[in-house]
């Protein structure tokens, strides 16, 4: 079974506040990576000529560009971080650049919603290819790395969040 692995960096910042003694309750920023392992849901054969798996640009393409657009500087807090509540009382045409998850936006939380919007991505293009492991390195020296149905590790919520539609939202928040 061939897979292809894309990577790509952006900028972020968050603040994590469950601990609320912890120093990662300021926000703070990290240069990240996210590293997408990506396969044919059945195996392929080459065909003897162009010898590519053809999807796999297209799927490239389209995450990239939803990294690239929507999550780097974007600003990632929890869903009950009173900070959301300042973005819409302050700075309403931001809402849209805050990354929110539910509960603290730890490397974790980020992994598993990444690779459930990555297969929301892959499943509507109807390409045939799914994303088996995504690793988000947060430094050089600390990564997670996720295998596995990202639905088996999310908290459990009904119907899910932005992370499994396929589109370019990063937040549930209505609209400025
Ligand atoms: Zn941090």
């Amino acid at each position: 079974m061939f897979s292809l692995v894309f990577t790509r960096r952006y900028s972020m910042a968050h603040r994590l506040i469950a601990d609320a003694s912890s120093k990662c309750a300021i926000p703070h920023g990290h240069n990240e990576q996210v590293i997408a392992r990506i396969q044919p849901v059945a195996p392929q054969r080459l065909d003897g000529d162009a010898n590519m798996v053809a999807p796999f640009d297209r799927a490239k393409a389209r995450w990239h560009r939803f990294i690239d657009d929507r999550v780097d500087h974007a600003f990632q807090l929890g869903e009950r971080d009173p900070m959301i509540d300042w973005f819409r009382a302050h700075e309403r045409e931001r809402l849209s650049r805050l990354l929110v998850t539910p509960g603290d936006p730890t490397t974790e939380m980020l992994a598993a919603c990444f690779m459930a919007k990555l297969n929301a991505f892959l499943a509507a293009d109807g390409n045939g290819l799914h994303c088996v492991e995504l690793t988000v390195e947060e430094t050089p020296t600390n990564a997670v790395t996720l295998t596995g149905d990202p639905a088996d590790v999310l908290p459990a919520l009904g119907g899910g969040g932005w992370w499994v539609r396929a589109d370019d939202s990063i937040n549930d928040l209505a609209p400025s």
